[in-house]
C-alpha cells in the first residue's frame, strides 16, 4: 500500500520568493515549483497532501495559537496518514517544534518539522533535500516523536535550538544525540528513539492557551531588580530565567531574591535554565544557584530555554494545580531533559 504524509505547510522560507528584493511567502509557489520538478514524483515517495495555511507566516510572526491550530490540524487528520510534515519557517521552528511534543500526547507517528535555508526557487538550495528526506523519513520509519529535520540530521524537536543564521547546518539538539543521520544509509539510533506505550493509546490533544501568560529573561550583568520585578508582573504566570553556567544569579543583591521570593509566592512559576548551550543547570554546586532553589526556583536541568518555555505554556494551559506543574516541569514528559 502506497503511504501517505500529510503536509502542513505554515510558510517559512522554503516556499518564499524574492519580491522587491525581498523573501516572502507566496500562497500557491511552493506546490507549483513542486508539480514541476521531477524529483518529487519520483516513485519511491510516498503520496502526500500539501495543506496551505492562510495566512503563510514567516515564521518571527508565529504564536500560540499558531501552535495549536498546527497541533490540531495533524489531529483532524491523524487516522488517514502515516506521518506528518510541518513546513516552517526556521527561526522559531525549535518553539514549535517544542510546543508540538507537549501538545501531541500519546503520539504514535512521526511528524516532521522540516524547512530551509534557501527557498525551492533558487537554483542552489536546501530546500529540495529536506522536503524530500523529511518525506521519506515521515511514510518509512516508525519514529513516534515529534522530530525536526536538517541538514541530514533527524533531531528530537523539543531538544533543538537554531544555531546558525547564514549556514545549512542549522540546528543542533546540543545535549541530546541525533536520532538519525541520513548518510548514504539512513541510520536511526533506535535506542534513543521513543516506544510507543502498549497498548497503542489513542493521541490525546491539549492545546496552548492564548494569549501566553509566559515569558523568558535572560540574565545579564547588573540587570536591576526594578527590571526583573516589572517582568513578573501579571498576567505573567511563569518565566524561564536564563541564568549564567549551573544556573547561577546573583545573590548580593537582595532585592534581586526579595522580588524573585515575592512573585513565587503570588504564584508565578519561575524555570531556571542556562544560557550555555551545552550543560545542565544544578542548582547544588554555587551559593549562587542553591540561593535560587531555597526561594522557590525550579531547576530547569538541560532543557533549552525553547523546551522550557513551551513546555511552561502547555502545563499552566492544562493543569490548574501549580504543585503538578512544578513537578513535572522537573520531569521529562518528551524526553526533553535528561535527568539521573
Ligand atoms: N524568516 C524565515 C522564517 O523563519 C527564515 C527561514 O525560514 O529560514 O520564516
Amino acid at each position: 500500500m502506497t503511504k501517505k504524509v500529510y503536509i502542513a505547510y505554515t510558510g517559512g522560507t522554503i516556499g518564499m520568493q524574492r519580491v522587491n528584493g525581498r523573501y516572502q511567502p507566496i500562497p500557491n509557489f511552493l506546490q507549483q515549483l513542486m508539480a514541476d520538478n521531477l524529483a518529487f514524483h519520483h516513485p519511491e515517495l510516498p503520496q502526500f497532501t500539501i495543506h496551505q495555511y492562510d495566512p503563510l507566516l514567516d515564521s518571527p510572526n508565529m504564536t500560540p495559537g499558531d501552535w495549536s491550530r498546527i497541533a490540531t490540524d495533524i489531529c483532524d487528520h491523524y487516522d488517514a496518514y502515516d506521518g506528518f510534515i510541518v513546513l516552517h519557517g526556521t527561526d522559531t521552528m525549535a518553539y514549535t517544534a517544542s510546543a508540538l511534543a507537549f501538545m501531541l500526547d500519546g503520539l504514535g507517528k512521526p511528524v516532521i518539522c522540516t524547512g530551509s535555508q534557501i527557498p525551492l526557487c533558487e537554483i542552489r538550495n536546501d530546500a529540495q533535500d529536506n522536503l524530500i528526506a523529511a518525506l521519506l523519513l515521515a511514510a518509512n520509519y516508525a519514529i513516534p516523536e515529534v522530530c525536526l529535520l536538517f541538514h541530514s540530521h533527524l533531531f528530537r524537536g523539543c531538544r533543538v535550538v537554531k544555531v546558525d543564521a547564514d549556514g545549512f547546518d542549522a540546528f543542533e539538539s546540543p545535549n541530546c544525540p541525533l536520532l538519525a543521520t541520513l548518510g548514504i544509509d539512513v541510520e536511526v539510533d533506535w535506542s534513543l528513539v521513543k516506544r510507543p506505550s502498549l497498548p497503542i493509546s489513542p493521541i490525546n490533544l491539549q492545546t496552548i492557551r492564548e494569549p501566553g501568560e509566559v515569558g523568558a529573561l535572560r540574565l545579564y550583568p547588573g540587570m536591576s531588580a526594578r527590571i526583573l520585578e516589572n517582568v513578573l508582573q501579571p498576567p505573567l504566570r511563569g518565566l524561564v530565567l536564563e541564568t549564567y553556567g549551573a544556573g547561577n544569579a546573583p545573590t548580593n543583591n537582595p532585592d534581586f531574591l526579595r522580588v524573585l521570593a515575592e512573585a513565587i509566592e503570588h504564584g508565578v512559576v519561575i524555570v531556571d535554565c542556562t544560557q550555555c548551550l551545552r550543560g545542565t543547570v544544578d542548582l547544588t554546586k554555587y551559593a549562587t544557584g542553591s540561593a535560587l532553589a531555597d526561594i522557590g526556583v525550579l531547576s530547569g536541568y538541560d532543557m533549552t530555554p525553547e523546551a522550557a518555555l513551551t513546555k511552561l505554556a502547555y502545563l499552566l494551559s492544562v493543569e490548574s494545580n501549580l504543585d503538578v506543574v512544578k513537578v513535572k516541569m522537573q520531569q521529562s514528559l518528551r524526553g526533553e531533559l535528561t535527568r539521573p
